[in-house]
C-alpha cells in the first residue's frame, strides 16, 4: 500500500506515533490516521482477537 498526503502529495512515510505505525508526510508532517485497523477488528470473527 502506497498512500500520498492529501495536503501536499507527498508520498507518506511509515512512522511510529503514539507506539503505532502511522503514514506520515515528511513535508508537511500531516498524520494520516487510517481507519483500516478499527475497521479490521471490527471485521474480525467474534472470538479471534480474544
Ligand atoms: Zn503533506
Amino acid at each position: 500500500m502506497f498512500n500520498y498526503c492529501p495536503q501536499c502529495g507527498s508520498p507518506l512515510r511509515w512512522q511510529e506515533c503514539k507506539g503505532r505505525q502511522r503514514q506520515v508526510c515528511p513535508r508537511c508532517h500531516y498524520v494520516l490516521w487510517s481507519n483500516d485497523e478499527s475497521k479490521k477488528k471490527q471485521g474480525l470473527s467474534p472470538g479471534l482477537g480474544k
